[in-house]
């Protein structure tokens, strides 16, 4: 499927003295380590939306996280291939266009097309592969395939479930306890209670065909893959075993990532999945999680309309952790179109502080599990100072480097 334009990435004068690598928070340890991308390449799976309805401001946190992962991996001189997918056909998918009477494909095709602007305004760095699940049919139902003549797929009625029990490692990727895994399984689209199930836990591999749904034929009759494998088998066939960063929203912790863990390393015999799990955290409005179940949504494309500079929103975004949830409230917004506005006539003077320590500071910062905060902070000082005794506007090296630092490490262009 197509991409989104990229944007060029400005390089950086070398490190002086030993660089960091990139730290980042690992759900499976539950620690902050260093990512080891071997090879010269780093390579990360985040996944994708499905397309019902328009990005909002907490998807837009989590693309922007994983964004300035990869951004900081190529400063460091690496080589990032970058695969995200498209669950454009899935239940809730489905149920909205059932809803509206329209056609699930074409409310699929709109809302990613309405994604990739989102994500093009935001300078988002695209990724190299983006799969829809409609595209990768064939070849996971091939893994679904494999799974079953391992022994490692069941029948109820039509349908087929991994069985929890085939996977040793299952649970080390959310570390969470049965009784927690059961709630959050229930809660997250899981079916617990289905009778026929070995374990509450197995997940859906296989849906058979039910009547007004989308189909496919294949060797294990008709029918659609389930959302799980679908992550699975896109990173597996791209990025192989053992790749460094899997991603996604903190919400996608249990069941999904541990699920998807589960069926490739069933699948291979080999483990782990990723060498890291990382999340980022939930976007709040008025004291709740942003969703749509909630009708709480700040849209990109509503801001974009009004035409709020999408640097302020990617700004507004990175200031605060990206692991924390936060609350999106009224003030961050004017907050963050003032600091872009100084930051830019900070950066227009003729005569700025030099800024080559800053830019050493900024790089230990993100690169010590994305610490956009203190990276923010220290931007703000070198501004302040150089606004402080403010003279002619004109060129000035150190306002050239800012500028190419925050747009290279921030992806903040000024
Ligand atoms: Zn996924």
């Amino acid at each position: 499927m197509d991409s989104w334009p990229s944007v060029p990435v400005p390089r950086l004068p070398g490190y002086t003295g030993r660089r960091p690598p990139l730290s980042l928070h690992d759900t499976a340890t539950g620690s902050v380590r260093h990512t080891d991308p071997q090879d010269g390449t780093a390579r990360m799976y985040v996944c994708g939306i499905t397309p019902y309805d328009a990005t909002h401001l907490g998807h837009a946190a989590t693309y922007l996280a994983f964004d300035l992962v990869q951004r900081q991996w190529r400063d460091a001189g690496l080589r990032v291939h970058y695969v995200q997918n498209i669950t454009d056909v899935d239940d809730p998918l489905l149920e909205r266009a059932a809803h509206t009477g329209e056609n699930w494909k074409a409310l699929a095709e709109r809302e990613t097309q309405l994604f990739r602007e989102d994500m093009t305004a935001l300078r988002v760095l695209p990724p190299d592969d983006y799969i829809g699940a409609v595209e990768a049919v064939p070849e996971i139902t091939a893994a679904i395939e494999a799974l079953r003549d391992a022994g490692q797929a069941y029948a109820v009625d039509e349908d087929l479930y991994f069985p929890v029990s085939a996977a040793p490692g299952f649970g080390s990727e959310s570390n969470y306890d049965r009784a927690t895994m059961l709630r959050l399984f229930a809660e997250r689209g899981g079916d617990p209670q289905r009778v026929g199930k070995r374990d509450p836990l197995d997940s859906l591999l296989w849906r058979g065909r039910r009547p007004g749904e989308p189909f496919w034929d294949s060797p294990l009759g008709t029918g659609r893959p389930g959302w799980h494998i679908e992550c699975s088998v896109i990173a597996l066939n791209r990025l192989g075993m053992q790749f460094d960063v899997q991603g996604g929203g903190s919400d996608l912790v249990f069941p999904h990532h541990e699920h998807s863990a589960a069926h490739a390393e069933a699948l291979t015999g080999t483990a782990p999945f990723a060498k890291h799990y990382v999340h980022a955290g939930m976007i709040g409005l008025d004291g709740e999680k942003m969703s749509k179940s909630r009708g709480n949504l700040v849209l990109v494309s509503k801001l974009r309309a009004a035409h709020v500079d999408p640097m302020a929103v990617r700004l507004a975004l990175l200031d605060g952790h990206y692991r924390a949830d936060r609350e999106w409230t009224g003030g961050r917004l004017p907050a963050a179109e003032a600091r872009l506005a100084r930051w830019r006539a900070a950066t227009a003077l003729a005569a700025a502080p030099p800024a080559e320590g800053l830019l050493t500071d900024v790089r230990e910062a993100l690169a010590d599990d994305l610490d956009t905060t203190r990276a923010i902070a220290g931007i703000d000082t070198w501004a302040d100072d150089a606004l402080s005794s403010p003279g002619s506007v004109g060129a000035s090296g150190a306002g050239t480097l800012v500028r190419s630092l925050t747009d290279a490490l921030l992806g903040v262009l000024l």
